[in-house]
């Protein structure tokens, strides 16, 4: 933790404080603003500056064991962030009994997620912002960048805009980059297909960067080749994949066989939509915490759409039906 109560109840935030008043500071009284036991400064070689209980007693909330990725993303974050907004490092919020890694301007809380967390855990804390009115946003270090696949934590933490699609945040310490994944299809392998952009830490104002998503876009993805679709389903099969042992089980009770697909109607799709069928569980879906709008109408218009070769943002397909119905109306 980088934030504790000083003798007089005021707030000492390390980030703003000079290396030289580091040894003065350890000699006071801290403690945690939130369950106000006496805190430690621990100024080692390893990590930098930070709090940490003097109690073994763990605190709920505070996580005591962050790494140097963690505290280093949270400074650089902070320092950007001060820029161009109000930013309170480690607020502790009382209605919440949560501490957001970053708030911006009282509203925006910055979560900067380092290490795996329970999707449970992931949900409770989310809709715990949102119903105080707070926005989230999750940041992810490198233990939980997008990579090549989606887990459930990695649905639970991707966002979604009519211009950007599902999209995906990530943090880089090594090259001082924040990189937004966008566009983000998954194939009827599991392997996913996206766009990237980078961004220089401290290149542009952070919010607006964390606002590109919701930017006017004519990006298009084109999609790369992918591999042998029925010779991938064959592996599976051999290998009993789980998953792809229950679908075929399916195939079979309506009397078909998976193995003798020759043509499948779509092999990548938006996030969600289940390809074999068709088909999306709409709304109460348990797979997108973060995402609040309703992706029916998306996944509809990208089915009539069909084009194997390049996919498009979901208010690129809303533009074509708007107009396929304008044009509808006029003939009738
Ligand atoms: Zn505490």
């Amino acid at each position: 933790m980088l934030v504790a109560l000083g003798e007089t109840n005021e707030i000492v935030n390390l980030l703003e404080i000079k290396k030289s008043d580091l040894a003065e500071l350890s000699k006071q009284y801290l403690r945690c603003p939130a369950c106000k036991s006496q805190v430690r400064l621990k100024n080692g070689a390893v990590k930098m500056p930070h709090f940490a209980h003097i109690s073994l007693q763990v605190c709920q909330h505070f996580s005591e064991n962050e790494s140097f990725q963690h505290l280093t993303l949270k400074k650089r974050l902070y320092q950007w962030f001060k820029q161009t907004e109000r930013v309170v490092v480690e607020q502790f919020l009382p209605d919440l009994q949560q501490t957001p890694d970053l708030l911006i301007n009282n509203q925006i809380a910055i979560e900067i997620q380092c290490s795996h967390l329970t999707t449970q855990r992931l949900r409770e804390r989310t809709d715990n912002y949102r119903v105080h009115g707070y926005t989230v946003l999750w940041l992810m270090g490198k233990d939980l960048w997008l990579g090549e696949s989606l887990s459930t934590l990695k649905k639970n933490l991707l966002y979604f805009s009519q211009n950007a699609g599902f999209y995906y945040w990530e943090l880089d310490l090594k090259y001082e980059k924040i990189r937004l994944k966008y566009l983000i299809h998954e194939e009827l392998t599991g392997k996913l297909q996206y766009l990237t952009r980078e961004f220089d830490f401290g290149s542009e104002n952070l919010l607006q960067i964390l606002r590109t998503p919701f930017d006017k876009t004519s990006a298009k993805l084109a999609i790369k080749i992918q591999q042998n679709i029925p010779k991938f389903i064959a592996r599976q099969l051999y290998y009993q994949n789980p998953k792809w042992l229950k679908i075929q089980e399916k195939y079979y009770r309506n009397g078909r066989n998976l193995l003798t697909i020759a043509n499948f109607p779509i092999t990548i799709a938006p996030v969600g939509l289940k390809m074999l069928t068709c088909q999306f569980e709409a709304l109460s879906s348990d797979d997108f915490c973060q995402i609040t709008a309703d992706l029916t109408s998306y996944y509809h218009h990208f089915l009539n759409y069909k084009n194997n070769k390049m996919v498009y943002p979901p208010a690129f397909y809303a533009k074509i039906e708007s107009e396929k119905g304008a044009k509808n109306g006029k003939k009738t």
